[in-house]
C-alpha cells in the first residue's frame, strides 16, 4: 500500500525504528505467556499513540498494527476520523483515557473499547448513545487499586455493587477492569487485586500493564496491555 511506504530515508529510519521496537515488545509478550496466570490466549498489544506525530503512528501501521489506543476523543479523531480514516475497517480501537459524558455519543461511535467506565452517570449516557446510533464499546471499568484521592477509578469495596447496578439496570457490554497503579509501587499487588475482583464478578477481561510492567501484568494474566513509550519512544509534548 503505497499510502504507508516511507517517503525518503529519515522517514525509512523512523519506519525501521518503529518496527523494531515492535518486534521486541511483541516478543517480551511472547516470553511472558509462557508462564500466564492459566491464560492460553497472548494479551492483546494496545500501542497508545496519545501525543505522538502521525509519521511515528505511519510507520507503526506500516509494521502491521492495527489496535491503538487513546486517551482523549478530540485528538482520536484526529488520528483515526481523519489523518488514517481509511484504515478504520481495519483497526481496534480503545479510549484508555477519562470520559466526560458529553463525549460519551462520540465515543461511542469512534471506539471498540472504553476502558474507563467509572460512574453511573456515565453508564447512563453511554446506554443512551449505543442505543441512538446502534452501536455499543466493550466496557472495562477502571478499578482504583491504590485508593488514590486524585485517580479516576471506583474504589475495590464498591466494585460489587457498581456491577451488579449495571447488570441489573444498564444495557451494556461488560467485558471486564482496568487499572492504573500508584506510580512509586510495585505493581503486582495491584495485578493480582484486579484480577481476584475480576473473578469475583465473573468479568474475564484484565486491562493492565504499560510500558515499563507489561510483563509482570502478562505473567499475572492481563488480556490487553497498553504501551506507548516503549513502542513509539518517548512522547514529545506535555500531557
Ligand atoms: C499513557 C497511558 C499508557 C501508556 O503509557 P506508557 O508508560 O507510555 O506505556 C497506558 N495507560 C494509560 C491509561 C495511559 O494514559
Amino acid at each position: 500500500m503505497t499510502y504507508l511506504t516511507p517517503n525518503g530515508p529519515e522517514e525509512q529510519a523512523i519506519f525501521d525504528d518503529i518496527a523494531a521496537r515492535r518486534i521486541a515488545i511483541l516478543e517480551a509478550m511472547a516470553g511472558a505467556s509462557n508462564n500466564n496466570a492459566g491464560r492460553h490466549d497472548v494479551a492483546q498489544l494496545i500501542a497508545v499513540s496519545k501525543v505522538q506525530p502521525d509519521i511515528r503512528i505511519k510507520a507503526m501501521l506500516a509494521a502491521g498494527h492495527r489496535v491503538f489506543g487513546e486517551n482523549r476523543v478530540q485528538e482520536a479523531q484526529r488520528h483515526w476520523a481523519d489523518s488514517f480514516a481509511q484504515l478504520r475497517t481495519e483497526l481496534t480501537l480503545h479510549l484508555i483515557g477519562p470520559l466526560q459524558t458529553n463525549k460519551a455519543q462520540e465515543a461511542c461511535a469512534l471506539f471498540d473499547s472504553i476502558h474507563t467506565l467509572d460512574r453511573l452517570k456515565l453508564a447512563r449516557s453511554l446506554a443512551r448513545a449505543a442505543q441512538k446510533i446502534g452501536r455499543a464499546p466493550a466496557l472495562f471499568i477502571q478499578v482504583n487499586t491504590g485508593c488514590e484521592p486524585q485517580k479516576s477509578g471506583l474504589l475495590p469495596q464498591e466494585l460489587d455493587g457498581f456491577v451488579k447496578e449495571l447488570r441489573a439496570h444498564y444495557d451494556l457490554p461488560l467485558a471486564g477492569l482496568m487499572c492504573l497503579p500508584p506510580v512509586n509501587e510495585a505493581p503486582s499487588p495491584h495485578f493480582i487485586l484486579l484480577r481476584k475482583l475480576a473473578e469475583r464478578n465473573g468479568l474475564s477481561e484484565l486491562s493492565m500493564g504499560m510500558s515499563a510492567d507489561f510483563e509482570t501484568a502478562i505473567r499475572l494474566g492481563a488480556s490487553h496491555i497498553r504501551v506507548g513509550s516503549a513502542l513509539f519512544g518517548l512522547r514529545q509534548a506535555a500531557e
